[in-house]
Order: structure tokens, then sequence, then C-alpha cells
């Protein structure tokens, strides 16, 4: 899990650094991975944080790391320490109006234009292998396998009111899609990247998110039809969708 430097998470199969130029330090890693379940709704504001020797051995980074990466999130605002009996590391009460202030355009565009790169990379390099139907039978059959998972996501998009969970429904898809399209490691890396978005500012507005689900709808229906240069198509407009 921990690699010679105690500096990387437990990737599997791909290497980020070899990716990314290099991949997150530890502290980073804690920053974009609790942003991340903030994000997915696995920890809510005001909640408290799983301790420090937990989170190391998730992350497969070092207590100390950890510990320090917690320090300076406290300092930032995103994290609150409590002591005494009921003490421990909470997020922040006001953790969304913290992120607000983090906004970063720059950055976040960066980041931005990486995950494009990637699901573009990611569609080219699954193309014509996801259909997995027999001749004949419709996009969507009991053979669709991979893909099955994400069309669950988008109908639940579809059907949800609350804002809050079409944000996770949405990070989830991106996720899934990773996972999907290139396994486990690519998943690690597109957390990375979608952790530390979750920091960049505040979080796309409901009309955007629903839609940028219409695009998530067309790329799945592209990608089980093996149609790569329309599935491209899906994710280029998905960065640039909203509402009309
Ligand atoms: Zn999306």
């Amino acid at each position: 899990m921990v690699n010679a430097a105690g500096k990387f998470g437990p990737y599997t199969g791909w290497d980020t650094r070899v990716l990314a130029g290099r991949g997150p330090t530890g502290a980073e890693l804690v920053r974009s991975r609790i942003a991340l379940r903030v994000r997915l709704g696995s920890v809510a504001p005001g909640d408290r944080l799983p301790d420090a020797g937990v989170l190391a051995e998730e992350l497969g980074i070092s207590e100390i790391t950890v510990r320090r990466a917690l320090e300076a999130m406290c300092q930032d605002g995103l994290l609150d320490r409590r002591r005494g009996r009921a003490g421990g590391t909470f997020v922040a009460t006001d953790w969304d109006a913290v992120v607000a202030v983090m906004y970063d355009a720059e950055e976040a565009a960066a980041l931005d234009a990486f995950h494009l790169l990637l699901e573009c990379g990611l569609v080219a390099h699954a193309a014509g292998e996801l259909t997995g139907e027999l001749p004949g039978e419709l996009p969507g059959g009991p053979l669709d396998g991979p893909l099955d998972g994400l069309r669950a996501l988008v109908q639940e998009m579809d059907l949800t009111d609350d804002p809050a969970q079409l944000l996770e429904l949405e990070t989830r898809f991106h996720l899934d899609l990773a996972q999907a399209l290139g396994g486990a490691g690519i998943r690690e890396f597109a957390a990375d990247l979608l952790g530390r978005q979750c920091l960049l500012g505040p979080a796309p507005a409901p009309a955007h998110v629903r839609a940028r689900n219409r695009c998530h709808a067309d790329l799945l229906d592209e990608l089980a039809r093996g149609a790569m240069d329309p599935a491209v198509r899906a994710v280029k407009a998905h960065r640039h969708a909203g509402p009309r």
C-alpha cells in the first residue's frame, strides 16, 4: 500500500506520476480525498472525521503526514478541531462558504481541461470494447455490463430534486466512468482530479448539472454503439453544457 517514499496512495496498475508529471503529495491527497468525501456525502459539514490513523491506513500514507495535512486544513478553515471527550477533527460547518472563498479560476480551468483530456482518452481507449450486445440486440440489453451502473446514475440524476444529491451523483458518474473505461487505478486518478476541483470554487448550479446529465446519457448511448467520435463529442459537449 505505501511505497518507499510513503507518499503515494494505494494505486494499482497505473503510476499516476507518469500521467500527471507527478502524483499528489500526501498532504494534497488528504485534502482532495476529504473534499471528495464531502461532495459524495459520506461526511457532511459538522461531522467528525475518522481518526488520523484510520485515514492514514485508508490512504496508504503515514499518520504524521495525515496529521500535518489535517492541521493545515484547520488553519484554512476547512476543518475544525475540538478538544475534550467529544473532541476530534470535524468538517467545518461553513465548509461551502470557506470553499467559495478559495476560488481559483485559473487552476480550476487547468484541472477541467486535464479532466476533459482524460475522459476523451478513456473513451478512445475503450471504444468498441464496451458494447457487449449480441448482434441485433438493442443497446441497454442484458449484456450491457459496465454501462448499466452508469445508466442507473443518469436515471437517478433525472429523478432527484435535491441539489446536493445531484452534485453527488454528478461526481459519482465521472468516478464510475473512469472505472468502467480505465479500471481501478484510473478511478483513483480521477478521484484526485475531482477532489481537487471540489476545493477550487463553488459547485456548478443544479441547472448546469442537469444539462450535463443529457451529455452523460448521449455518451453512454454512443459507447454502447461503439461510436467513438460521437462519444468524444458528448464528452466535449458536457464541458460547455448549460441551461438553455
Ligand atoms: Zn458530468
